[in-house]
C-alpha cells in the first residue's frame, strides 16, 4: 500500500502542459505516479482542448469532475461526457477526450498500462457544438 497525500498549501504546484499530445490548453496534475502499472492523472482541458488520438495497453477510467466534453472511438461519432459521467475505454481502442468548444471540463483519467500517442484530432474532427 501507498499512500500519496494531497497537495499542501504553499507547496508549488506540479501541473504539467502536454502540448505534445494535446490540442489547445491542457492541463495534467498528477495524482498517483505510475504505480503496479496504473497512472491517476487529473487533467484539465480549457474549451477546445483535447487529447491527440491515443490508446492504452490495458484499458482507461475517466470520471468526469466537472465540465461537459466528448469522447471519441474511432469509426464512432463523439459522445458527450458530463460531470459525474463514468466512462471506461477498453484496452487497445484507438480513441481521443476532451472538453467541448464552450466548456471546459476536468476529469480523473486512471490509465492502466502503457499509453500509445498517434496523430491530432483534427478540426474537422472535433465537434462544432
Ligand atoms: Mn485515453
Amino acid at each position: 500500500m501507498q499512500v500519496f497525500h494531497a497537495r499542501q498549501e504553499g507547496v508549488p504546484s506540479e501541473s504539467r502542459t502536454g502540448s505534445a499530445t494535446c490540442t489547445g490548453t491542457v492541463w495534467g496534475d498528477p495524482i498517483m505516479p505510475t504505480t503496479d502499472n496504473v497512472t491517476i492523472n487529473n487533467v484539465f482541458f480549457a474549451p477546445g482542448g483535447r487529447t491527440h488520438w491515443h490508446q492504452h495497453e490495458q484499458g482507461q477510467m475517466l470520471n468526469v469532475i466537472a465540465g461537459s466534453g466528448w469522447i471519441c472511438l474511432d469509426g464512432k461519432p463523439p459522445q458527450r461526457i458530463r460531470t459525474g459521467d463514468m466512462v471506461w475505454i477498453a484496452p487497445h481502442e484507438r480513441h481521443w477526450h476532451g472538453a467541448e468548444q464552450g466548456s471546459y471540463m476536468l476529469h480523473t483519467a486512471t490509465s492502466i498500462g502503457k499509453t500509445d500517442w498517434g496523430s491530432a484530432v483534427t478540426d474537422d474532427q472535433y465537434p462544432k457544438a
